[in-house]
């Protein structure tokens, strides 16, 4: 089976009746502002979701159509797609939904429109693609060792998989490196295969801003429509501990995001932060055609020299975009109106339809 052409979606999107849109998700991550600013944008909307989960959509009162599935993972069987086609629905990928459907089935099997770019999703989930978006675009990012007996400072250890931030650690020496890796195994956290996976960059010591970006390709406009920081088990845990007993604990530090921060970044950054956000979407236009389209997140540690480092980017709608279901300071500047990420997202959706050009936010 090939990717899903851009060709076969049109074809689908020409049968739709463009005045019965239903915008739908699944029910987690940002299913909540999704569907919330799709119904203040005038949309009927449905969620998927598994028995007991719909819950939070059904109390806040975001979904006019609940999609019941045994797993999640069950949003690309064939007669959800149907249900989902039958409904007019465009689909908002989020973080959780690429995770359950499986990045090739949203390539190779969803055959329901979904807003922005499909081909980018691939870019955020391999890290050597993200970390070429994102250094030929001439953003920094923390240096990345290829070889743990080059290590010489400060890094953070990361591996592979859907664990999260379960398991990194830090390490100044190789030596450290080969005792906590030991350490690991004898818990049985990693194997011989994520130890050779093992991803080694430069620890950034700084303050945390996930900044999120909006690219409209109608208007060919970068917004930033709001920030957050990262609230983390069991590293925000720990540093609410003494130094003394922190040794005496013997913890292991953990970053898993467990809630958000809003934040505001010191004025002076926002030209860089305007600065990162244009060039990274020049290069994805040029590197994954049609680019951003949409929501992106890029995630960064300011230093010292204030200066902003990407250790990380979302290629769509990111967690940190549910500090601000009501607006951010940011996203009242630009719109002087209530505006999340979900409601900017579905805003394009309605005026691409009145512009009749829904072919060119579509993937
Ligand atoms: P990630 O899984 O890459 O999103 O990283 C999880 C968390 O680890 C981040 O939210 C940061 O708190 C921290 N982190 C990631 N990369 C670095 C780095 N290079 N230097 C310092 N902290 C980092």
């Amino acid at each position: 089976m090939g990717k899903i052409k851009k060709e076969e979606i049109i074809e689908i999107l020409s049968k739709y009746d463009k005045k019965d849109i239903t915008i739908a998700t699944l029910g987690s991550h940002t299913a909540l502002h999704i569907l919330n600013g799709a119904k203040q944008e005038g949309f009927r909307t449905a969620v998927v979701c598994e028995p007991g989960k719909e819950k939070p959509y059904e109390r806040f009162g975001v979904a006019d159509e609940f999609i019941f599935v045994d797993k999640y993972r069950d949003i690309v069987n064939e007669d959800i797609q149907k249900q989902l086609r039958d409904m007019n629905a465009i689909v908002v990928p989020h973080g959780s939904f690429v995770a359950y459907a499986g990045l090739d089935n949203v390539e190779d099997k969803f055959n329901v429109p979904m807003f922005g770019n499909r081909d980018v999703l691939r870019w955020e989930a391999e890290r050597d693609k993200e970390r070429k978006m994102i250094t030929e675009a001439g953003i920094r990012m923390p240096y990345k060792y290829d070889d743990p007996e080059k290590i010489d400072k400060e890094v953070m250890v990361k591996f592979p998989g859907a664990r999260g931030g379960q398991g990194y650690f830090i390490c100044s020496s190789y030596e450290e490196f080969q005792e906590k890796i030991e350490e690991m195994k004898a818990r049985n956290w990693i194997d011989d295969n994520d130890v050779k996976d093992a991803h080694i960059e430069e620890y950034v010591c700084g303050t945390n801003f996930c900044i999120h970006y909006f690219y409209s390709v109608l208007n060919d406009e970068v917004e930033v429509l709001g920030m957050d920081s990262r609230y983390e088990t069991n590293i925000d845990g720990i540093v609410r501990i003494p130094a003394q007993d922190q040794i005496a604990a013997n913890l292991s530090p953990s970053y898993v995001v467990s809630g958000n921060h809003p934040v505001v970044i010191r004025e002076s950054l926002l030209p860089q932060v305007f600065d990162n956000g244009d060039r990274l979407v020049e290069k994805a236009k040029e590197l994954v055609k049609p680019g951003m389209n949409g929501p992106f997140c890029l995630q960064c540690l300011c230093n010292d020299d204030r200066e902003l480092v990407i250790f990380e980017m979302s290629a769509r709608i990111d967690g940190g975009t549910n500090t601000f279901m009501n607006g951010s300071a940011y996203s009242y500047l630009k719109f002087g109106e209530p505006m999340s990420m979900g409601r900017r997202i579905c805003r394009e959706i309605k005026n691409a339809i009145n512009d009749d050009k829904l072919e060119d936010i579509i993937t």
